[in-house]
């Protein structure tokens, strides 16, 4: 059976994920930083309807020590891990002005670095198995620019797709690395956004509704699965059309 981590699987799109990959008979880790509750409202879901094992850890993607940690535990239950998908992500939203070093160091520490650590000690462990897949997700806001708020987030995000096309070099021919851009989805990220705006926002889809996050989840899984064996380095847009 093999052994799928999420990043940021407490909520949001990250739960989908390990919903689907359960679904599918995976064994699955659930990273949270903050939401403890749902994290292990999640891991009682999973058990309760799956057979599979679950391990539920917390660690922020951006603290070396504890990504390390993480994989100690993932491996001590597991004894190697399969595929990653780096989902954990933030957003901070202000105009220029208000925009600060610091929120812009930690929108980088958590978007970027944690992908960047997150994979760094993952692909050591799929190396050493020679199979592993990595499924970063970006966001169309990495491709192009339409929240005018969101200049640190969208850097970041452009940021992983450099990221998985050097990833995808450097760890071939045995890992495949790949990179999910979203459209809008709906999560508590999207629900918290000014609702004129996300009004306006909808007009520009070409499906005229956001992505539910199963809608993402089921593309992330296909792309982890062996009947995509032939995808590595990509950059897959998955946004309604625009
Ligand atoms: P969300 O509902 O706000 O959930 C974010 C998740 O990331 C939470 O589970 C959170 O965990 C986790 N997280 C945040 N900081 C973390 C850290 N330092 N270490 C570990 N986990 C951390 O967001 P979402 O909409 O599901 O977003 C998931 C991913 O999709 C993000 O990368 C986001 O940029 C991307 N995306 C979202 C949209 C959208 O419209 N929603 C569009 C394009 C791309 P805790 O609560 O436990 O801290």
């Amino acid at each position: 059976m093999k052994t799928v981590l999420v990043t940021g699987a407490s909520r949001g799109l990250g739960r989908s994920i390990i919903i689907k990959f359960a679904e599918n008979n995976y064994n699955v880790v659930i990273n949270y930083n903050n939401s403890k509750k749902e994290a292990l409202e999640l891991e009682r879901y999973i058990k309760d309807n799956y057979q599979v094992e679950v391990l539920t850890i917390k660690a922020d993607v951006g603290n070396e020590i504890e990504v390390k940690n993480m994989f100690n535990e993932i491996i001590n239950k597991f004894n190697s891990i399969d595929i990653v998908v780096n989902n954990a992500g933030i957003a901070i939203d202000t105009i220029f002005e208000d925009k600060t070093v610091d929120n812009f160091h930690k929108i980088l520490d958590t978007n970027l670095i944690g992908t960047f650590l997150v994979s760094k000690y993952a692909s050591k462990y799929m190396l050493e198995k020679k199979y592993g897949n990595i499924i970063n997700i970006s966001s169309t806001n990495g491709i192009d620019t339409y929240y005018p708020y969101s200049m640190d987030y969208d850097a970041s995000k452009a940021g992983i797709i450099s990221l998985t096309k050097n990833l995808s070099k450097e760890l071939s021919p045995y890992i495949r690395v790949n990179c999910i851009c979203p459209g809008w989805i709906i999560t508590d990220m999207s629900n918290s956004l000014d609702k004129e705006y996300m009004n306006r926002e909808m007009t520009k889809i070409n499906l005229k509704r956001f992505a539910d996050p199963m809608e993402i989840a089921n593309v992330v899984y296909f792309i982890a699965s062996d009947d995509a064996s032939y995808v590595n380095g990509s950059i897959i847009s998955v946004d309604g059309g625009k």
